[in-house]
């Protein structure tokens, strides 16, 4: 007879969630080795079966054991808790049949059976933690170098993968958890949800929902699976929940959905895709090489350029035809829009020219309207099919052009007139790099120059202070409602050479991160952490009984 493998995954360890072929399988074979506690949780299904014992340890020598007797023709169960792909035994036994010259065609034949892993049945007991990407990682450093685990860490934090840990601790590997507790912290809020659970489906079955700042209070040891959450994961009483993606298409409250199916791939209605991302970049960068080439034109930073690009694909005026003459641009023929844009004479500058002003009257005419608006911004609405000439008229006319919408908006100060003109050049560069970003919802960067502050920018989104070279970081003020309030500080003299690269940060993570119409502050406090700033609750008011001194 020929020689067999079969290796076994049995599940968490309850009858109920071996598998139909696992059962099979085990009592198929005539050997079944396994580790003493593994062959304890399948005692049921051992008839006339030969059981060859081994302890914790020796995975190798099992291995071994397993291939020699398959080898004398044996049909044999190699058994594994889980699944036996998993942190298990069935590389090992091919390890070890390779190594004898072995190839997929010899005998002994190897049948892999799958069984329920650590994260799904752990994930099962606690909610649906799991529901968006995840990843393992065994913290054991057995065989496996702890700074290659380390980097894995830093990586899935990085990432904001939802992290099943596997051998989390045991009584002489101590460390390794704490110190994946602190990477954890570096990149999540401390008020992540984390899942302990210790001998999921087995008896001594104990489960602990905790939060990543309090989970080594807890205990965890050898049959222990760590879960932690993403950045969306969370508590529903007892339930821990990841959403099942980061921007929701769904209305859930809604009997009828605002996307019909049809709608819902269409590349608009998911602007976050690598399809979106790709087409926009795409229609941009088109757009730019037009511009530059554009006879007559006048030279213009790529910021500049990448603005009116962005204006035009956010128009939807972005179909450019090339005529026979590479130089030349047209647009192509569209029904009239409605055309809206901001603009500003300057970031720190408020002073409109009497040029500036006339453009602006001139474009508007009888048809559009300009308004005023509270960012420090003129909006002008117009009707058009040639969106390109209004920006070319106000680029002209000196204006910094921005989209409006759910963007970023820089609101800096006038800077005494321009006076303290030292911080200028980075109020510029922050709209320069950010102004016009398309955001969840609409947020304000307040830049003022001196610790006066009379511009407000404490009382917006993000407020950012200069002082002596260096500036105070203030961030999630609720700028609206019966219960605004100021941004809180966090930071004090971030050196100015840094806030460029940080305001970047703190953006991308809003935009990666935050739900859909999600404003800054509310973001802020579900995630509990941005670029490394912790929110911290405000005190609720007291209800009091008497009104209006009645
Ligand atoms: N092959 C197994 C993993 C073996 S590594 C599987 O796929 O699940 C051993 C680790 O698995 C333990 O340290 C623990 O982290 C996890 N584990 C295995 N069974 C478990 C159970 N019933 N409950 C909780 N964690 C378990």
């Amino acid at each position: 007879m020929n020689g067999m493998i079969k290796v076994v995954g049995f599940g968490p360890g309850n009858f109920e969630h071996i598998t139909e072929r696992a059962r099979q399988a085990i009592t198929e074979c005539n050997v079944i080795i396994g580790y003493n506690t593994y062959v304890d949780l399948i005692r049921d299904l051992l008839t006339t079966q030969e059981v060859v014992r081994t302890g914790m340890t020796e995975e190798v020598s099992r291995a071994q054991a397993a291939v020699k007797l398959a080898v004398q023709g044996k049909q044999v169960a190699v058994i594994s808790s889980g699944d036996a792909g998993v942190y298990g035994m069935a590389g090992l036994i091919f390890e070890v049949l390779i190594e004898m010259g072995w190839k997929p065609s010899d005998s002994p034949t190897v049948e892999i059976i799958p069984g329920i892993s650590a994260i799904n049945s752990c994930a099962s007991l606690l909610g649906a933690p799991i529901m968006h990407d995840a990843c393992t990682i065994s913290l054991s450093d057995h065989l496996t170098p702890w700074e290659i685990i380390k980097k894995r860490v830093v990586a899935a934090a990085m990432a904001d993968f939802v992290i099943a840990l596997y051998n989390p601790r045991s009584g002489r590997r101590t460390r390794q958890i704490v110190e994946t507790q602190q990477i954890l912290l570096q990149h999540r809020s401390p008020q992540t949800p984390v899942g302990l659970v210790k001998s999921a489906y087995r008896k001594q079955e104990y489960v602990v929902r905790t939060t990543l700042e309090h989970m080594l209070n807890h205990d965890i040891g050898m049959l222990t699976t760590v879960i932690i959450g993403n950045s969306t994961t969370f508590y529903h009483g007892d339930l821990m929940i990841t959403p099942r993606g980061y921007q929701r298409k769904y209305t859930l409250d809604e009997d009828v959905q605002w996307l019909r199916p049809g709608e819902r791939l269409h590349v608009e209605n998911e602007p976050w895709s690598l399809r979106a991302t790709n087409s926009s970049e795409r229609v941009q960068m088109e757009l730019a090489n037009a511009l530059v080439e554009e006879p007559g034109r006048t030279a213009m930073s790529t910021v500049e350029l990448a603005h009116e690009a962005l204006l035009r694909v956010q128009t939807k005026d972005h179909l450019i035809a090339r005529s026979s003459s590479p130089s030349a641009v047209k647009t192509a023929p569209m029904k009239k829009a409605l055309f809206q844009v901001a603009v500003a004479p300057g970031i720190a500058n408020k002073r409109f020219t009497t040029e500036q002003l006339v453009c602006l009257a001139d474009l508007a005419k009888d048809q559009g309207e300009v308004h005023y608006t509270t960012d420090h911004q003129m909006e002008l609405r117009l009707q058009t099919d040639d969106s390109q000439s209004v920006v070319d008229r106000l680029l002209a006319a000196g204006f910094y052009v921005f989209p409006v919408g759910e963007v970023v908006k820089v609101k800096a100060c006038d800077f005494c007139d321009g006076e303290k003109e030292e911080p200028i050049p980075y109020a510029r560069e922050l709209a320069n790099r950010l102004g016009g970003q398309k955001v969840p919802k609409e947020l304000h960067i307040g830049v003022n120059g001196c610790a006066m502050a009379c511009y407000g920018a404490v009382l917006e989104d993000i407020g950012l202070i200069y002082r002596k070279g260096k500036f105070d970081l203030f961030l999630g003020g609720k700028t609206t409602g019966r219960t605004a309030s100021a941004a809180k500080m966090m930071a004090e003299g971030i050196p100015a050479d840094q806030i460029i690269d940080l305001m970047e940060l703190i953006i991308s993570q809003y935009q990666n991160q935050a739900l859909p119409n999600e404003r800054f502050h509310k973001f802020f406090a579900r995630v509990g952490a941005v670029a490394g700033f912790c929110y911290e609750k405000t005190s609720t008011p007291v209800i009091a009984d008497i009104v209006c001194g009645a």
